[in-house]
């Protein structure tokens, strides 16, 4: 299998003796988006720079189409990347922008303007070609930025958080046309961001990073669905951990024994932490066969039209919210004993 991107035990220690990366392996194929995600200083940017070919890789090789380009340089790598700022030349016009990559390639004049104008028009810049780049809004300088990345005709387009100076609206609508216009091109798309809804949103797969580690790397449903590690479990969606001991299997099902008594999850024998979405938990007086009970007291409610908010004490006094149909939510004010059932299927029994 020839794929577009492969990391093998990709490393950076950086000259002051920070470790930013160790041992990142991945594996991309033709088309697919991928986002890094991770929190601030985890490794992201680096990562995606050393697969740019502008920072120095440490240790290991990066290959792409099956070619060895760990030291290659920026500008004969396969790749384009979109930074945060853009990185635009503020006194030359759109045109010129976006010209600026061809002309380095040393393209003939008229091949560059062929290719200039048919972007143009793709990203619908024709109107303000020949604007200055800061005369224009953030959304129109978002687009120039795109469309001088793909211009060259990258097999990998990489992009370093390049929605973060959007407003929350803007944001939205290029999420949108980011994710139709990768589908349309079939571009491999490497996507850097600390916002796990875009990250999930957006992408095939997700890399989850923390500590210059890759902590997981699964479509997001998955990440969502079956974490791997506690990081992941605390840092992707709304997830209860819970520690116990490891019970002997029962019914296919992991079994531990933790504070809130016996519960049962998919995962390895050994695992030592229940991982128990928000969702997961649901009102019911006595469950149904095969699912845990677990007593609960209400500390609060809300009702939002058809949307019953809760918050829920454990056995062990730790607090949960649970979200179910308003009418379940009648009757059930604060003080009130509830039980809640969890089909063990929900539940990921991970190493703690
Ligand atoms: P992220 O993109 O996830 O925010 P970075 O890749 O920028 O993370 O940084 C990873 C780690 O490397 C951080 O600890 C950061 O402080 C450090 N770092 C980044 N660039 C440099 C540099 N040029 N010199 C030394 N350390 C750096």
């Amino acid at each position: 299998m020839i794929y577009d991107l492969e990391l093998i035990s990709v490393g950076k220690t950086y000259s002051d003796g920070t470790v930013a990366v160790s041992d990142f392996d991945l594996k991309v194929e033709k088309g697919e988006f991928v986002a890094f995600l991770g929190p601030s200083g985890c490794g992201k940017s680096t990562t995606l720079r050393m697969i740019a070919g502008f920072e120095d890789i440490t240790n290991g090789e990066v290959m792409m189409m099956n070619r060895n380009v760990t030291h290659l340089p920026a500008e004969k790598r396969p790749t384009s990347m979109i930074f945060q700022n853009y990185a635009l030349f503020p006194h030359m016009t759109v045109r010129q922008n976006i010209g600026f990559g061809l002309e380095v390639k040393g393209l003939p004049r008229a091949e560059r303007d062929r290719k200039v104008e048919r972007i143009l028009d793709m990203f619908d810049l024709t109107a303000v070609a020949d604007r200055k780049a800061d005369r224009l809004s953030g959304g129109q300088r978002q687009r120039i930025a795109l469309a001088r990345g793909l211009v060259v005709e990258p097999e990998i387009l990489l992009l370093d958080e390049p929605l973060g100076a959007l407003d929350a609206n803007l944001r939205r609508i290029i999420q949108n046309e980011l994710k139709l216009l990768q589908r349309e091109l079939g571009i491999t798309f490497i996507f850097v961001t600390h916002a796990q809804s875009e990250a999930l949103g957006l992408s095939d797969r997700v890399v989850v990073m923390s500590n210059g580690v890759v902590e997981q790397i699964s479509a997001p449903k998955e990440l969502y669905r079956r974490p791997a590690t506690p990081f992941v479990a605390d840092f992707i969606g709304a997830n209860t951990l819970i520690e116990g001991r490891s019970l002997p299997s029962e019914g296919g099902f992991a079994r531990l024994d933790t504070p809130l008594g016996a519960l049962a999850g998919v995962g390895a024998p050994e695992a030592t932490l229940a991982v128990i979405p928000a969702e997961a938990f649901r009102l019911s007086p006595q469950g149904t066969a095969g699912e845990i009970c677990l007593p609960a007291t209400v500390t609060g409610r809300q009702i939002v039209g058809a949307t019953g908010y809760f918050r829920m004490q454990l056995a062990d006094q730790r607090e949960i919210r649970i979200e179910t149909h308003a009418e379940r939510a009648l009757g059930l004010d604060a003080g009130a004993s509830v039980t809640l059932a969890l089909d063990p299927a929900s539940v990921t029994m991970i190493a703690g």
